[in-house]
């Protein structure tokens, strides 16, 4: 399985797809299936059950997974759609790294 480089929280361009082009932030990831939930990226309609918050129910709109590999990280130095690299620090923790401008990401 490959890794995921983002995360919740990151700011992520979408590359492919229907968004192609749009950023967003990650709301929700799913390592597991290797795919990420971005802010305001790739809405679906859907209908939901009345619930006590929503007691009409209806039609709402929500952000659909779309896999990892449609977007790319931003980075937050150069803000550029960069590729993620690693490094290990002195204490042996692994940080990503923008692959453009050299900068550590976490
Ligand atoms: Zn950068």
């Amino acid at each position: 399985m490959p890794g995921m480089n983002v995360k919740k929280g990151d700011t992520v361009k979408v590359i492919a797809g229907k968004d192609k082009g749009k950023q967003g932030e990650i709301i929700r990831s799913v390592p597991k299936k290797g795919r990420v939930v971005v802010e305001k990226v790739n809405i679906v309609k859907k209908a939901v059950r009345p619930t006590q918050s929503n007691p009409q129910g209806g039609i709402t709109s929500m952000e659909a997974p779309l896999d990892v590999s449609n977007v790319m990280l931003v980075c937050p130095s150069c803000k550029s759609a960069t590729r993620v690299g690693h490094r290990f620090k002195e204490d042996g923790s692994k940080v990503r790294v923008c692959k453009k401008c050299g900068k550590d990401i976490d």
